[in-house]
């Protein structure tokens, strides 16, 4: 029927708006390595804010003691504490819990969403077993993941530039979040010093060193997407600072702020920026990760529903509401391997109220899926590509055997295989067989939290 035709056109027109063949994500891939080093040069310089972030020592195994995280950066925080039993990479013991954020303080005032973290906190130390021990007359130390754009002043401190992913809360911005976070557990009476704030990227790549020294970046595919990578200190002109011993330096990409025209953008990306907390900002990170995804489906779906009366002479009323299909339904439907499609028949029923679909119907939502997850999942792969060009790990080099591995978390690479598979393929199409010989992702799980309870060892007040 002429409907059918009309919702297919529109379906067709959006997949053709999205299409990520190979020459343009090496474009893709060339504009993050410009867009790298301009972030690199001078504060301002880029759409990459390219963080400097005090780690300039990654884990070497030998870390040792009781120490916490904290790990705040979506819609959970997660609270965690290990026993590191030092000589080469032991952790005697972990233990951590994970707590939701109520909604209503994610866009409160700064004092409430910091004492609310800071009394969970102060739940989680006291419920401690016998298995964990701190030193007599020892404070406990503790890493602050934070994963929202900071300028970190030192290693335990740092400014709030902005908040991304649903957060909004004007007060926290341009303040310490260290210091807001040890005035909330002074409240608490919680007796706790932050050794070290760091973003979830850096304590990706940290916990991924801990266990595997050829580790020397990490990405992040979440609920927001980011990523971090291992810089020679040199190669940093807008550092002022000595240089490390090292000669080495962690930076915080930021990467989920990313804007370049080379980017398949559709109309239906604009209106979600347009109305998003953030227009304008973070826009990789909006056509990638897991806070949008969902919602670029439901855009494409209102717009097949409103146009082409794809659900039938009305349009689901639910289907208006921003954000109401999330990522987790949209990669269920998308994996549905059932012959009638029934996860994708009962998604719709139970989320959007939509009963009766055809086959056919359900089919060209799967191919939906498929199209949003793609592009986000290739573009991922381009910006990898980007960062390993920078670091001159895209080719090898006569008689070298270095191995480079990309430490990945963050509950979209984890859960969504079609995402993942994807990525996986796509770097390997654009690094070609030899060089994709020598790169490895590897899913570093939650190695953020024990990455930053190793960044609180190394940087202890203790030692
Ligand atoms: P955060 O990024 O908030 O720190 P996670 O790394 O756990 O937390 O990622 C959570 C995000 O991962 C969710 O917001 C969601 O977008 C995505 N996600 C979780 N489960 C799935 C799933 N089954 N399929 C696709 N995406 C998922
Ligand atoms: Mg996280």
């Amino acid at each position: 029927s002429g409907r059918w035709a009309r919702a297919m056109a529109i379906l067709k027109e959006f997949e053709e708006k999205c299409a990520t063949p190979i020459g343009k994500l090496r474009q893709v891939a060339d504009a993050m390595t410009v867009e790298m080093h301009a972030g690199l040069a001078s504060e301002g310089g880029s759409k990459l804010k390219m963080l400097i972030s005090y780690v300039d020592n990654l884990p070497t195994g030998d870390e040792k003691g009781l120490f916490y995280a904290l790990d705040l950066g979506g819609t959970n925080f997660r609270v965690l504490r290990v026993q590191l039993g030092g000589n080469d990479g032991q952790v005697l013991k972990q233990e951590f819990t994970e707590v939701s954020i109520p909604p209503h303080l994610m866009t409160g005032g700064s004092d409430e969403l910091f004492d609310y973290i800071a009394s969970e906190l102060a739940k989680f130390v006291a419920s401690e077993g016998e298995d964990f021990h701190l030193p007599p007359g020892r404070q406990r130390e503790l890493g602050f993941t934070f994963s929202f754009p900071v300028r970190q002043i030192s290693i335990a401190s740092g400014n709030l530039i902005k908040w991304t992913k649903g957060f909004n809360i004007e007060d926290t911005v341009g303040q310490d979040v260290v210091l807001e976070l040890t005035k909330a557990m002074e409240r608490q009476d919680l007796d706790m010093r932050v050794a070290a704030l760091v973003n979830d990227t850096i304590g990706t790549l940290a916990g991924g060193r801990y266990t595997n020294n050829d580790v020397v970046a990490a990405v992040i595919l979440g609920t927001g997407t980011n990523a971090a990578y291992v810089e020679r200190a040199h190669a940093i002109p807008k550092w002022h600072g000595l240089l490390p011993k090292s000669g080495e330096m962690v930076i915080n990409m930021e990467w989920g702020n990313f804007r370049s025209s080379h980017l398949p953008l559709t109309e239906y990306d604009h209106a979600l920026d347009s109305e998003s907390l953030n227009p304008g900002e973070q826009i990789f990170e909006k056509i990638i990760s897991g806070m949008y995804l969902g919602d670029i489906v439901r855009r494409v779906l209102l717009r097949m529903a409103e146009e082409a009366a794809f659900f039938g002479d009305t349009v689901p009323l639910k289907l208006t509401v921003p954000f109401i299909l999330r990522t987790p339904d949209m990669s269920a439907m998308h994996h549905d391997t059932s012959s009638d499609l029934k996860v994708v028949g009962s998604k719709l029923k139970d989320i959007l109220g939509i009963s009766n679909t055809s086959l056919k119907t359900r089919r060209a939502i799967v191919e939906l899926c498929n199209i949003v997850a793609t592009r986000g999942a290739r573009l991922s792969a381009a910006g990898m590509l980007g960062i390993l060009k920078k670091m001159g790990r895209d080719i090898i080099k006569e008689g070298e055997k270095q191995r480079t591995v990309v430490a990945m978390d963050g509950g979209l690479y984890e859960h969504y295989t079609e995402f993942r598979n994807c990525l996986e393929n796509t770097l390997k199409e654009l690094l070609g067989e030899e060089a994709s010989e020598s790169v490895v992702v590897e899913h570093s799980n939650d190695g953020s939290g024990i990455g930053a309870a190793l960044l609180a060892a190394s940087h202890s007040q203790y030692l």
